[in-house]
This record gives structure tokens, C-alpha cells and sequence, in this order.
């Protein structure tokens, strides 16, 4: 399984999506995107929050 994130679930208008072996890992790429593709200037603990709420476990592919 892989984490997945949703840019759209976190609330933006976006069809990215973050995908990572670990939380921390996804946390981290979600927390990149946002700055650079949307303009977010901090990543505050509530948008952590918000991001861990919508992510997702998915499979990976031949697994
Ligand atoms: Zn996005």
C-alpha cells in the first residue's frame, strides 16, 4: 500500500495527486505542492491536519 493524497480533497481546485511510501513522506511532497503550485506561505498544523484527514491508502501497482 502507498499513501495518497488528493490535492482536490484538501480543498483546492487541482487534479494533483501526492503519492508516498510513508505519511511523513507524503506529508512532505503535499506540503511542497501546496507551496509551489498554490502559493501557500506556511504549512501551519492545520493543514497537516487537513492533509492526514484526506489521505488515503491505496494499493500499488503488481502489489
Ligand atoms: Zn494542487
Amino acid at each position: 500500500m502507498e499513501k495518497v493524497i488528493h490535492c482536490r480533497d484538501v480543498g483546492y481546485d487541482c487534479d494533483g495527486v501526492i503519492r508516498a511510501k510513508t505519511e511523513e513522506e507524503a506529508l512532505q511532497q503535499a506540503a511542497e505542492h501546496a507551496r509551489s503550485a498554490h502559493g501557500l506561505e506556511e504549512v501551519t498544523p492545520e493543514v497537516v491536519e487537513k492533509i492526514k484527514s484526506v489521505m488515503r491508502e491505496e494499493p500499488q501497482e503488481g502489489e
